[in-house]
């Protein structure tokens, strides 16, 4: 139960960022559409030029503040897309001559990146996510990257254990928060000194935007992240920010629906002969449920599982009705698709992430074990 002085999830995400109440205004005032500012005299803040600052961003940044940490203060600095924001930290911390630690299994544009950080003269250094593995890099790095739960693979490191060995050697650690969303796990209140994600997945979760935010709690690196906004220009749409705050609303909502259907799912993938390799973090037979278990507060919207070729699971998606064969997680749509078929994960022909959305659970459920079925029989009759 929440008390008045610790509101609860639902509470916070319904007025996150809101200002206070003014007669006659709105409750959450429209996009400001604008390249520039009246701006006489002294060209002092807050709002000079559309690329440096404007006030839909402003609310945005706040409700995103407040859902990544409560506590506070924080700072969060929202760009056009989650490439945005993981490049921001990237380019504006690391230099010539830097090291910095990836994981090896995470979000498949990561390898792009490392190829970009290279050709600056930075020394690139991966380790897979299970396992805590990249602890072992850490010595003489400057920035460890961590992604938890692991996209598309759904593995799960220690992150408290990373940060604190991390900041003994002088390291800044930074954790891509995409899948979870602040209100699956705030990686801040676990060390981290930076909290990345793509609010393009389920923080907005209508799949009708692309938006990123990083959130830090030392101003002067927010203050650096900023600057490199202003000078890769790297800036989001007032329409867009403005989507993305209407639809915090509706996180806690959409985000307790999607793990709800995640777990209805990955149970009864569980007791399909023809799935192998069944991964969700809260299923309590999981690798990752331990840890997932103490450091997630929900365990994310979404499952995979292998079938037994690719012809297989080609034909199970072309099967679904309520599963949109889509890339992309975290909507309020389900969607799946072959992983494999960008060549960018190391996973298997049949592999399949599943993004459970907000339907009926029996629905889905339901949907899923029929494609299932139509796959099989058109093995055989095929
Ligand atoms: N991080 C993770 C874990 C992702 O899955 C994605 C996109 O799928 C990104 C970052 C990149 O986000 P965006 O597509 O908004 O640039």
């Amino acid at each position: 139960m929440n008390s008045a002085l610790t509101p609860g999830d639902g509470t916070r995400a319904v007025r996150a960022g809101l200002p206070a109440p003014v007669k006659h205004e709105p409750t959450l005032p429209g996009p400001v559409f604008a390249a520039h500012f009246h701006l006489p005299g002294e060209p002092t803040g807050p709002y000079t030029y559309g690329r440096d600052s404007n006030p839909t961003w402003t609310l945005l940044e706040r409700a995103i503040g407040e859902l990544e940490h409560p506590g506070g203060p924080v700072e969060t600095v929202c760009f056009a897309s989650g490439m945005a924001a993981i490049s921001a930290v990237l380019f504006s911390q690391l230099r010539a001559g830097d090291a910095v630690v990836l994981p090896d299994d995470g979000y498949q544009a990561l390898p792009l990146i490392a190829e970009r950080l290279r050709a600056y003269g930075i020394e690139v250094r991966t380790a897979p996510t299970a396992g805590d593995a990249q602890l072992e890099l850490l010595e003489g790095a400057r920035l460890l990257w961590i992604e938890s739960p692991s996209n598309p693979g759904l593995d799960v490191c220690d992150i408290r254990r990373l940060v604190a060995a991390a900041h003994a050697a002088g390291v800044l650690v930074a954790v891509d928060n995409t899948l979870a969303t602040p209100l699956g796990q705030r990686p801040l209140e676990l060390g981290a000194d930076f909290s990345v994600a793509s609010d393009t997945k389920g923080t907005t979760g209508h799949g009708d935007l692309l938006l990123g935010h990083v959130t830090c709690r030392d101003g002067a690196r927010a203050e650096e992240i900023r600057g490199w906004r202003k000078v890769a220009g790297a800036i989001p749409g007032p329409m867009e920010a403005w989507l993305a705050h209407r639809s915090l609303a509706t996180l806690q909502l959409r985000i307790d629906r999607q793990c709800a259907n995640a777990l209805a799912l990955a149970e009864a993938l569980g007791e399909r002969r023809e799935v192998s390799g069944l991964r969700y973090p809260g299923l309590p037979d999981d690798p990752s449920y331990p840890l997932a278990t103490r450091q997630m507060r929900r365990y994310g919207g979404v499952v995979s599982f292998v079938l037994p070729d690719r012809a297989y699971a080609e034909r199970f998606l072309e099967s679904l009705r309520l599963v949109d064969d889509a890339t992309s997680f975290g909507g309020v749509r389900s969607s799946a698709e072959r992983r494999g078929r960008w060549g960018g994960d190391a996973v298997p022909d049949g592999f399949i992430r599943l993004s459970a959305g907000v339907e009926d659970p029996d629905d889905l459920v339901a949907d899923v074990l029929r494609a299932l079925d139509e796959a099989a029989e058109r093995r055989v009759t095929g």
